[in-house]
């Protein structure tokens, strides 16, 4: 026995959200992840976010070499990982003993004397028909499931499957690969005596926002298949409870269901748009236009040293507060540097980023653009003959200082941050534009408009309508010949996941 460990733990089928928690927390805390082909990125990211990340080892297909041979590398690799003391997750598409070769790893680790432990996972076999609304097994309608393999390794397979057995179960049979196989098994099927109407379904990435699903009966299923272009991954199930999808389906009703939507927000800020648009069923496709890049902090600094000569402080952007609040802890300050300070936000989510550093907002407006906030300072009377901090992005619209001057106030502004193009995955999402594979791009600034263009290019950028978060964005997306087809009625990201989630079907093209 070495100090390593080998944990063969099953990934589930695709969608994050079903990796089950004992997977969550060994992904976070490895030495070592190795994945097969078809692992969603997604669930590589929990293992590589934090500050000493596994070692990723791909073992997906690769051409040449023969499947037993493939397999006698990965067993050599995970035990030569763990004789170096690692701590390994093999990670595995659902459940790793479920056709998956588990069995076959955990026989050569136990051979070779290295520890491992089985962490079950959600199978695609009844997570794929789950998602397209078909149970399994239902009272009266299928009293046992059958999972079976349609594709059975020629090199080195004993077992063979006794279609004509299953054909007289009476219950559900769901086929794990075998979309070449299928007409074979089909007509294996129906010679043995199972009818022709018996309802049937194919489900193509399960769990994922791709999924697609076509339902047939086993006489039409291969002809359906091929016409709707269904290619593996592919879950089959053949029964009685395929007719139950009619009532159920869930997943595919979905507002966004099928939608391929792009967020260009910067990395650090996309999460929570992506995340909504997600839950409402879109295929979300990020594409940062612009990354947030601190200027010289001198001049900030400065500022922040005499924040007691000021009655205001004014902030537009989360980004703003980011970059202050590193300035004023950078300069041994904190909170109290604000004591006597106004603070005024142009939205919620710029007072929440104040209000989580411990800043209760004093003007926040009803409507979340700098006319806003002129109108509320307007308002007061206690901002003339003040002066004002204003921190914001170089190249900020100038309306919001140019008013507090005629206010009368004395307005200090400080560019704390630009915003640059980013365009990581520019070529690829240019590729995708043109191809007509984007139905909606969305912008939540209007410099996110301007670097989006520059880094796809000005045709591609008009190939598919746009989603923006207010009317700036909008002009600046319409000055680019961009079509808007959704403003948010509020200038917040939950506003717009909501306008975009409850437009008409048919204004996303
Ligand atoms: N161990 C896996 C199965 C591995 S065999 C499990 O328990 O799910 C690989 C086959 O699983 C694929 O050919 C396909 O038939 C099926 N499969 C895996 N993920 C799938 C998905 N998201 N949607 C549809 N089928 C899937």
């Amino acid at each position: 026995m070495t100090g390593g460990v080998v944990y063969l733990v099953g990934a589930g089928p695709g969608d994050p959200g079903l990796l089950t928690v004992r997977a969550a927390e060994l992904l976070a805390r490895c030495d070592a992840v190795v994945f097969d082909a078809l692992t969603n990125p997604a669930i590589l990211a929990l293992a590589s976010d934090r500050d000493s990340p596994p070692t990723l080892h791909d073992v997906g297909k690769r051409g040449g070499s023969s499947e037993s041979a493939r397999q006698g590398d990965i067993d050599a690799l995970l035990i030569a990982l763990a004789n170096d003391g690692k701590r390994v997750v093999r990670l595995k598409g659902g459940d790793p003993f479920v056709f998956g070769r588990g069995g076959e790893e955990a026989r050569a680790l136990a051979a070779a004397g290295v520890r491992f432990e089985v962490v079950p996972g959600v199978t695609a076999g009844i997570a794929a028909p789950a998602y397209a609304g078909i149970p399994v097994t239902h009272r009266g309608l299928a009293t046992s499931v059958t999972f079976v393999t349609g594709h059975e390794d020629p090199e080195k397979s004993t077992a063979s499957t006794d279609w004509s057995a299953l054909a007289k179960t009476g219950g559900t049979i769901v086929l794990y690969m075998g979309v070449k196989t299928l007409p074979t098994i089909v007509r294996s099927l129906v010679r043995a005596g199972m009818s022709g109407d018996t309802p049937a379904a194919a489900v193509q990435w399960g769990t994922l926002p791709r999924q697609r699903s076509v339902v047939a009966t086993l006489d039409t299923l291969v002809h359906a298949i091929a016409r709707e272009g269904i290619t593996a991954p592919v879950i089959t199930v053949i029964g009685d409870v395929v007719s139950l999808r009619d009532e159920i389906a869930w997943f595919e009703h979905r507002p966004l269901y099928g939608k391929r939507i792009v967020v260009t927000r910067a990395r650090s800020r996309a999460a929570s748009l992506s995340a909504r648009l997600a839950a409402a069923g879109a295929e979300v496709i990020e594409m940062p236009a612009t990354r947030v890049q601190p200027l010289d902090s001198a001049p900030l600094r400065r500022a922040v040293e005499r924040m007691r000569d000021y009655a205001w402080a004014i902030f537009t952007s989360q980004n703003a507060v980011d970059v202050f609040w590193g300035v004023l802890r950078a300069a041994s300050l904190d909170a109290r540097a604000l004591a006597g300070v106004r603070v005024a936000a142009v939205g919620p989510s710029t007072a929440a980023s104040l209000r989580a550093r411990g800043i209760e907002v004093d003007v926040s407006p009803e409507r979340f653009v700098a006319e806003g906030l002129i109108d509320e300072m307007r308002a007061r009377d206690d901002v003339g003959g003040r002066r004002v901090l204003y921190a914001c992005a170089e190249g900020a619209r100038d309306v919001l200082p140019a008013a507090l001057r005629e206010m009368g106030a004395v307005v200090d502004l400080v560019f704390a941050y630009r915003s640059v193009a980013d365009g990581e995955g520019a070529a690829a999402l240019r590729a995708r534009l043109e191809a007509g594979d984007v139905d909606l791009v969305t912008f939540t600034s209007a410099s996110a408009v301007t670097a989006f263009a520059a880094a796809v290019g000005r045709d591609a950028a008009r190939a598919a309508p746009s989603a923006v978060i207010g009317p700036v964005t909008a002009s600046a997306a319409r000055a680019l010949g961009i079509d808007v087809v959704i403003e948010a009625a509020e200038a917040t990201v939950q506003g717009l996941a909501d306008a975009i989630a409850a437009s008409p079907y048919s204004s996303i093209s």
